[in-house]
């Protein structure tokens, strides 16, 4: 696996595989790479001739105070664990290799203009989208790749990057990936580290509203609000856990929906202590 550090190289590099007619991929990633990134390569080896994993704590998508600092960080075994899925290239810049202008910052940003980035984790987090939708759209220019994977577990960001695609008729493929749980149910997240053992056990309760909701949908019901009622009284019984949200969206769109039909998304965001983690469920077609 060739190791990047700078955009040159990852330019020098993928502009070979094109030459050689090799299709591309891009999996997009803040590193600290567990199970749920591994599986965005392996869909991404399935279907591209090349894979290029970016490993890069993107400061632009984080507001002062959240946990830019302290996100967790583990290059080598980042690396291990994308040669060990067939990975072809990392991608590990600096911040100043990817803000040239110094500081983490920058002067141009890519940012959708309608309400979608402020609903759901946008209302706590009003910056976090036009970030993401700027290193993603950076990661698209300098990759150039045919195909980006993105999971399902982070979906707002997924409708996100769908939208500002098409909206800058990107022609990449944006692929959707299932969620990936520990044995458990907890979503995997690099966020799971900051959990002690109390907080880990009390994590469990947003796998728990979402396997509720999944089986009330399952079962019939067609009234978002009385899901969305039943998996927040079951968060709420549990002592350490704080909603931020939870609510039914169209999975397109982001806008509240009341009737249930696919694609309605349900989402939500809970604190377990200080920690922030996130959980949902699409209601397929
Ligand atoms: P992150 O490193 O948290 O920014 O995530 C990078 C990519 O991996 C995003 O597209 C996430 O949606 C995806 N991802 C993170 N956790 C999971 C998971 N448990 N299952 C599937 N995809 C995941």
């Amino acid at each position: 696996m060739i190791v990047a550090t700078t955009i040159e190289d990852v330019r020098r590099e993928v502009s070979a595989w094109k030459r050689e007619g090799l299709t591309v991929g891009l999996v997009p990633t803040m590193g600290y790479l567990h199970e749920g990134h591994a599986s965005l390569v392996d869909a991404a080896v399935k279907s591209c001739d090349r894979v290029v994993t970016s490993d890069f704590v993107n400061p632009t998508q984080f507001a002062p105070g959240e946990d830019l600092e302290t996100y967790p960080r583990d290059f080598e075994h980042d690396c291990a664990l994308l040669e060990e899925h067939g990975c072809d290239l990392v991608f590990y810049p600096s911040v100043d290799e990817m803000y040239p202008d110094g500081g983490g910052t920058t002067d141009t940003y890519v940012e959708i203009l309608n309400d979608m980035p402020k609903q759901l984790c946008g209302k706590t987090r009003p910056i976090h989208f036009r970030g993401v939708c700027t290193v993603v759209s950076k990661l698209f220019n300098i990759v150039m790749p045919d195909k980006a994977f993105f999971g399902q577990k982070d979906a707002q960001q997924l409708a996100v990057i769908r939208k500002m695609a098409r909206d800058l008729s990107y022609g990449i493929e944006i692929v959707g990936c299932p969620i990936i749980r520990e044995a458990d149910g907890l979503a995997k997240s690099s966020r799971n580290t900051y959990l002690n053992a109390d907080e880990r056990a009390a994590a469990l309760v947003l796998s728990k509203a979402v396997f509720l909701g999944q089986s009330m949908v399952q079962d019939g019901e067609k009234d978002a609000r009385k899901v969305v009622k039943a998996m927040t009284d079951l968060i709420n019984q549990e002592p350490l856990a704080r909603i931020d949200y939870v609510e039914a969206v169209d999975g397109v769109t982001m806008k509240n929906v009341e009737a249930i039909a696919p694609p309605t998304l349900f989402a939500m965001a809970v604190y377990i202590g200080s920690t922030r983690l996130i959980d949902n469920f699409a209601v397929e077609a």
